[in-house]
């Protein structure tokens, strides 16, 4: 149980907060494949407390991530794996400490998992995504908080290092607030996640800065491309409470794709009366990104699990085809039937 009664909540990080007293470990931290606000605000943020407390650390990424997430404080301290392999497994030998930030198991993180498992280093799962996976020392775990740099937040304060948080780490973990609640609209019912909003408040932080530097950032090109995704490719099936885009190669090259352009389309159609349930369909090099979206009681983490080999969370999840595009997007709608009951009964 957490301090505010919480049983959602797994902790057994008092190994890791005894071995963080004595200043000068090596720390790093491993965030998720294709990282997304929490991903980047809850790494940088815990970086920059590490390095307040006196310890060297690094931020490494599996791949890399859009622009409109390079602002942050310390984002130059974020290592690319895909860019520098050979550096990060230099940081992950010589760690003492590697934190493990938002996500639930180690296929997220690509191939630093073979170095990770290799490594003598304490590992800490930091996430609030459902069922984490028993692949490190300590778990702190809580499916009830908002994103997992609120879960950050609440560890620093629980551990006592609260006197160690600046503007720099605030404003990290509120972006990471901000991003995974589509701006406190969901995943935001908990008094947890705006007492932690208050609270960084205080640090002096510029909230409305933040909203602009992610939302108010985007190129021309990306904006024609949402114009067109939503004009040309959203299919509307209303029998379902479904609507869902796809998009080619061809259509993306067209638009100047910078990675993170389609970022955020999957919330669209679900913007639509009675729509409950939405898909985005991205066909990549060797393989098709999907993204899900629902509202309500269909939970798209078991959906994504069980047919397009991926997770995530009850309302938002993401999974990946290596079929074709037609022969994925025909999986897709070959399901809807099957799941035609829970698609209706549902009541907003
Ligand atoms: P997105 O659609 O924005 O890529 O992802 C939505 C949510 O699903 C995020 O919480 C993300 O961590 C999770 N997610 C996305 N893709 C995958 C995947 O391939 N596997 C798992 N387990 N989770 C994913
Ligand atoms: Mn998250």
């Amino acid at each position: 149980m957490n301090e505010s009664g919480n049983q959602n909540i797994r902790n057994d990080t008092a190994a890791t907060v005894a071995l963080l007293k004595d200043p000068g470990r090596e720390t790093a931290i491993i965030i998720h494949v294709n990282p997304d606000g929490d991903a980047l605000g809850s790494g940088l943020g815990l970086l920059k407390l590490l390095n307040n407390m006196g310890h060297p650390c690094t931020v490494i990424s599996p791949n890399g991530y859009p622009d409109f997430l390079k602002w942050l404080p310390g984002n130059d301290l974020v290592l690319n794996f895909r860019e520098n392999p050979d550096r990060v497994h230099a940081v992950l030998k010589k760690a003492d400490l590697v934190f493990a930030l938002d996500f639930n198991e180690p296929k997220r993180m690509g191939d630093i998992y073979e170095t990770f498992a290799v490594s003598s280093a304490h590992k800490v799962l930091m996430d609030h995504h459902p069922d984490p996976q028993d692949f490190t020392d300590c778990i702190l775990s809580d499916t009830s908080a908002s994103s997992t740099a609120e879960l950050i937040f609440r560890f620093i304060r629980s551990s006592g290092f609260l006197q160690f948080v600046d503007a720099d780490v605030a404003t990290c973990l509120y972006m990471g607030m901000m991003t995974d609640t589509g701006c406190f609209s969901y995943n935001s019912s908990n008094r947890n996640t705006w007492e932690t909003v208050a609270s960084l408040l205080d640090y002096g932080i510029d909230k409305d800065a933040i909203y602009y530097r992610i939302y108010d950032n985007f190129s021309f090109s990306r904006m024609q491309l949402l114009g067109y995704s939503l004009s040309e490719k959203m299919e509307y099936l209303p029998a379902y409470r479904t609507a869902f885009i796809v998009l080619t190669r061809g259509e993306l090259e067209k638009y100047g794709f910078q990675v993170g352009d389609t970022e955020g389309f999957v919330n669209y159609p679900l913007s639509i009366g009675g729509i409950r349930f939405s898909a985005l369909f991205i066909e990549k090099e060797d393989h098709i990104k999907i993204s899900f979206r629902s509202k309500g009681s269909f939970a798209v983490n078991d959906f994504s699990r069980k047919y397009f080999n991926g997770g995530g969370h009850a309302n938002a999840s993401g999974g990946e085809s290596y079929e074709t595009l037609e022969a994925t997007v025909k999986r897709f709608r070959d399901l809807l039937p099957v799941y035609r009951k829970e698609l209706l009964d549902y009541e907003i």
